[in-house]
């Protein structure tokens, strides 16, 4: 029987929980000033960010709101489409907030800039965007999300939140998933 453990699937930790911990910490402080005053609603896009919006909205300094969309990304030829169905919207009216859009990784950047088009239609206050990663790809509408933790290759990663098959999401660190795992 094969042992199906983490060290066997993963190539090398690209991100360390450590490394990790102290961006989400840079970003909570940067986040806490800006937002001040504002009661702003963070908008956790599950279930990717789960973890990242977990600490980020832990480390705020200032009074937030919370609430969690779910969606699911139709694929063509396993490319995303930008076409965005969702499974869980949010809980409450966003007219008049500040909102903040929570996301785990940008790869084409389409799911965001969806999401983006869509709360914006709601009118709200503003609407920003952040994402602990970002590929540092050609895309065919660039996306710059308002607050970033890092910029990273093309490689497919796993951890904090997010997930391969749904395997994954509960590793501390972000790793780089060795290619026979998914070939
Ligand atoms: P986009 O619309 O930017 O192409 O895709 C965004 C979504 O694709 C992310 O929210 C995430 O669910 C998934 N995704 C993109 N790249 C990766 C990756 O390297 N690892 C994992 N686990 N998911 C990814």
């Amino acid at each position: 029987m094969k042992i199906t453990t983490a060290e066997n699937d993963i190539q090398e930790i690209l991100y360390s929980e450590e490394t990790i911990k102290a961006r989400v910490v840079e970003l909570a402080k940067q986040l806490s000033v800006d937002y001040n005053g504002l009661d702003p609603l963070f908008v956790c896009v599950l279930k990717g960010a789960s973890f990242f919006y977990a600490d980020l909205c832990r480390l705020m300094s200032c009074r937030i709101f919370m609430d969690f969309i779910a969606v699911s990304s139709y694929e063509s030829n396993a490319k995303s489409t930008g076409v965005v169905r969702i499974i869980k919207d949010l809980d409450k009216n966003i007219t008049g907030k500040h909102v903040l859009i929570v996301e785990d990784i940008i790869d084409t950047g389409l799911t965001l800039a969806y999401l983006k088009d869509l709360l914006g239609a709601r009118k709200p206050a503003s609407v920003k965007t952040i994402s602990l990663l970002q590929k540092d790809i050609p895309r065919p509408r660039e996306i710059h999300p308002d607050y970033l933790g890092f910029r990273m290759g093309s490689q497919f990663v796993v951890g904090y939140g997010l997930d391969y098959s749904d395997y994954y999401r509960n590793l501390p660190y972000i790793g780089i998933l060795k290619p026979e795992t998914y070939s």
